[in-house]
């Protein structure tokens, strides 16, 4: 066993507090990390929350991790001690389903291994994530860090492992690139990516967001054009311009407003996941033009590996805040209230 510390929420009402955890010994195709930086994204306040149901406790949530390998398995045959790697949300999948066959672990048809709250197939325990010192994962699903990345650029680069891959898939899916139109819809940890990623991809890039003091950042992240989504009327004259709408929100906002906006044919993807249902859609607008509605889950490993050489050859980082392990509570309430720019980043090596 490995013994580590990290931060647990043991309920979904109460703060998260210092936590002893032990990860498996090392298997053959292991891979024990020392985290050195953690993202939070969304996901993890839904989860330490109970937002969507299904959070057991004692919880360290945590999947946008990078760290440095401390020890590897026999079996290891890509990665070496020292190296800088890369942890995000899946950890385990069947390799014998035909998601798995086509490298697009995530839509296992078993459903894969999420990096916390699932069950750990090596132990049968619930596992835990990257609010911790260090994690045990197979190598297989280790992503390798590009050494275009410097030192100084690793806090910034942890968000790729959820939030860049989250946003760069569907765009690469949905075929992306010069002269698309692309609006992103709420500019949060996801969204921000979004911005980046879509430029870096040669499209014209319109904000939604529905806070004004954005405006300007969306814009110095790349974004051409920005609108005020609360305000009715700055949505209007975009009735019909975009090829593909990406919503990032956390919030079931009204989608008929947004499937109105896209050219024929053109795709509203949901990557936002409101603890709350949406309201009803209406068919009109997906008739008329003949548009549609899709969602899309993070990445494959694959990919993820693709959108962090994509980000490290285009310059592409997210905006972070980078705290201490204590002050994760005050991160938490502050990204409830919409308070966050961009992403907060956990300094794993401040531990305190
Ligand atoms: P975040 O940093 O909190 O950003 C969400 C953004 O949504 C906010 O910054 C805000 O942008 C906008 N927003 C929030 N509440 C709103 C409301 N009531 N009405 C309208 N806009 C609102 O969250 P995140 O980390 O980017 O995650 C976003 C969502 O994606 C979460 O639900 C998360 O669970 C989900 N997610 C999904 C996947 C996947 O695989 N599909 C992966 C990761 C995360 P403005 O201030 O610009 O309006
Ligand atoms: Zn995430």
């Amino acid at each position: 066993m490995i013994q580590t510390i990290g931060y647990a929420a043991l309920s979904q009402n109460s703060p998260l507090v210092p936590f002893n955890i032990e990860r498996r010994a090392l298997q053959k195709d292991d891979v024990h990390i020392e985290v050195l930086f953690c993202g939070i994204c969304h996901s993890d306040l839904h989860m330490i929350r109970n937002e969507w149901k299904k959070s057991i406790y004692p919880l360290v949530a945590g999947h946008e991790i990078i760290g440095q390998i401390q020890a590897i398995g026999p079996a290891v045959k890509h990665l070496k001690i020292g190296d800088l790697v890369g942890v995000g949300c899946i950890i385990g999948s069947c390799q014998a389903c035909p998601s798995c066959q086509s490298n697009l672990e995530q839509y296992c048809d078993k459903g894969y291994t999420f990096v916390f709250n699932s069950i750990e197939i090596e132990t049968q325990n619930i596992n835990h994530g990257g609010f911790s010192k260090a994690i045990v994962v197979k190598e297989p699903y280790v992503l390798k860090i590009p050494s275009k990345f410097q030192e100084k650029d690793l806090p910034r680069a942890a968000p790729i492992l959820c939030a860049g891959i989250t946003t760069y898939s569907p765009l690469k899916h949905w075929n992306i690139g010069k002269g698309s139109q692309v609006g992103v819809i709420g500019l949060g940890g996801l969204g921000h990516m979004a911005v980046k990623i879509a430029k870096a991809l040669g499209a014209h890039v319109t904000v939604f967001t529905t806070s004004s003091q954005k405006v300007p950042e969306a814009k110095s992240f790349g974004a051409d054009e920005a609108a005020l989504s609360l305000e009715t009327n700055s949505l209007q004259p975009l009735a019909g311009r975009f090829d593909f709408l990406l919503n990032t929100v956390a919030a079931p906002l009204d989608l008929n407003v947004y499937l109105s906006l896209l050219k024929r044919e053109g795709t509203m993807c949901l990557v936002g996941l409101p603890a709350e249902p949406y309201s009803s859609l209406q068919a009109d607008p997906l008739i008329r033009k003949r548009t549609n509605l899709a969602g899309s889950l993070i990445g494959s490993i694959q990919e993820t590996q693709e959108a962090l050489d994509f980000c490290a050859s285009h310059g592409v980082l997210a905006e972070i805040e980078l705290i201490r392990p204590s002050q994760i509570n005050q991160a938490l309430d502050r990204m409830v209230k919409n308070d966050v720019k961009y992403r907060f980043v956990i300094d794993m090596r401040s531990f305190d």
